[in-house]
């Protein structure tokens, strides 16, 4: 048993949005058990480890539900700083086929410690390049997230249709249907785990509308569905894959993709910006969920999502980061950059920054489909991160502390993370590698990945 004890304040974004003051949180393994100011009793108990939270604020871990981690390793490029999307894929793409599953290992190791170090917990990472002989990307991801201690949804992703079929992706990079399905299959038997507090998960996530056939998608849905994990890819994002689905198939994305069977409390789409309101209907009538991803959008000129309509429609909405080649490694950075970005756009109907804490946590986690993850409250994981309120940066901000990281921002790593009760960064490093020596280990592989 471990007790967080005298925290300042808990944040526990449960159903009646609960902020506790001068309390603290009993955790069994890896369960949360009370939260509460019975800590005078608890700490009684000889068996209980303590951990001094004086002065700290507690918030639930963020779950990150949109990410390429391999982009790490090619995030400042000067001559992609200035594209759109297709552009951008299409000169990314020549970078990007020689990946391999060393490249994957620390490109992983880079992005995931430092989503971690920022108060993220859990993250889904959308993986679709799979060149030929590139190894085993998917097993090295979750090697990195083993070792870091942190809770890994990890796509098996796919493209069939590439540049001689009017697709965008290089032909070495595509893989046939039968390929991507066994592909699939073999990713759940392997790695997939649905028990409760499970650190590892699979989803099948085709990439787009624009580098995937129908057919693909029709057979990936139902391959999902029988093995019972979630659906997810890119969708609505830019004006220019609204041009090429009316063009190609006559019909506006998620009408096409309604047409491939994709709907559903199991899909989750990333971006989700074009949408018009009979669209947002659809997807709050079918469960259907949507990954915002505010500084990709920025970066890439994509748009701004209509945030304040779907909350009120009530489609359900998580946090991402969508890599810090276009986004961010960093989810406290997305929340206070959506926050600030729907102030401009939407002024007073704007979702306030305790809203946006919402979407990060328990948005995100019913995106992922993750009944124990989301809120502090008992029966659910320990998953949560703490800040020392006392660092210049807090100095006059709390007065709300719910909405700190949202209005003020936190602008340096949580103090400390635990991932299912176990810490996993300790005064803002990460507690299982040390930095430096990974940074010079990974320098090699990306010297040969860049070559
Ligand atoms: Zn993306």
């Amino acid at each position: 048993m471990l007790l967080i004890q005298n925290a300042a304040a808990i944040v526990t974004c449960d159903n009646t949005d609960t902020v506790y003051h001068n309390a603290s949180m009993l955790i069994n393994g890896r369960e949360i058990v009370a939260i509460g100011n019975a800590t005078a009793a608890w700490a009684a108990d000889a068996h209980i480890e303590t951990f001094n939270a004086q002065g700290m604020a507690v918030f639930p871990g963020l779950i990150n539900t949109h990410h390429h981690l391999y982009q790490t390793f090619s995030r400042n490029m000067p001559a992609l700083q200035n594209m759109e999307l297709f552009d951008w894929l299409k000169a990314s793409y020549l970078i990007w086929q020689n990946l391999n599953e060393d490249v994957a290992y620390y490109s992983s190791l880079a992005g995931l410690g430092e989503l971690l170090k920022n108060g993220c917990t859990t993250s889904a990472d959308h993986h679709y390049v799979f060149p030929h002989g590139a190894g085993d990307i998917t097993a090295a991801q979750f090697a990195a997230s083993e070792l870091l201690g942190m809770r890994l949804h990890a796509a098996r992703g796919s493209m069939d249709v590439s540049k001689k079929d009017g697709g965008l992706p290089p032909d070495s990079v595509v893989e046939t249907i039968d390929q991507i399905l066994k592909a699939g299959e073999d990713a759940v038997h392997r790695f997939h785990d649905s028990s409760r507090f499970s650190m590892k998960q699979v989803f099948l996530a085709p990439c787009s509308p624009f580098s995937v056939s129908a057919e693909l998608l029709r057979a990936t849905a139902l391959q999902a569905r029988e093995l019972g994990v979630r659906l997810h890819t890119h969708l609505a994002e830019t004006r220019d894959e609204e041009a090429y689905t009316l063009e190609r198939f006559g019909m506006r994305p998620l009408a096409y993709m309604e047409n491939v069977g994709w709907l559903g409390s199991d899909v989750w789409y990333a971006h989700g910006i074009h949408f018009n309101d009979q669209e947002l209907t659809l997807l709050a009538q079918t469960g259907t969920g949507v990954a915002h991803c505010p500084t990709s959008n920025m970066k890439l000129a994509s748009g701004v999502a209509c945030l304040p309509e779907m909350l009120a429609q009530g489609v359900t909405v998580g946090l991402a980061a969508d890599s810090s080649t276009c986004g961010s490694d960093n989810l406290l950075e997305e929340l206070r950059v959506g926050f600030l970005l729907h102030r401009l756009s939407s002024s007073s109907k704007a979702p306030s920054a305790y809203d946006m804490l919402k979407v990060a946590t328990r948005g995100s986690a019913q995106l992922l489909g993750r009944t124990d993850l989301g809120s502090l409250e008992a029966g659910k994981a320990a998953d949560f991160f703490l800040v020392d309120l006392e660092r210049f940066a807090c100095i006059g901000a709390c007065d709300d502390i719910a909405a700190l990281p949202g209005t003020v921002g936190l602008k340096a790593p949580a103090d400390y993370v635990f991932v299912n009760g176990r810490m996993a960064v300790e005064q803002g490093c990460l507690c299982t590698i040390d930095e430096k020596e990974t940074v010079a280990k990974s320098k090699p592989v990306l010297e040969r990945y860049r070559a």
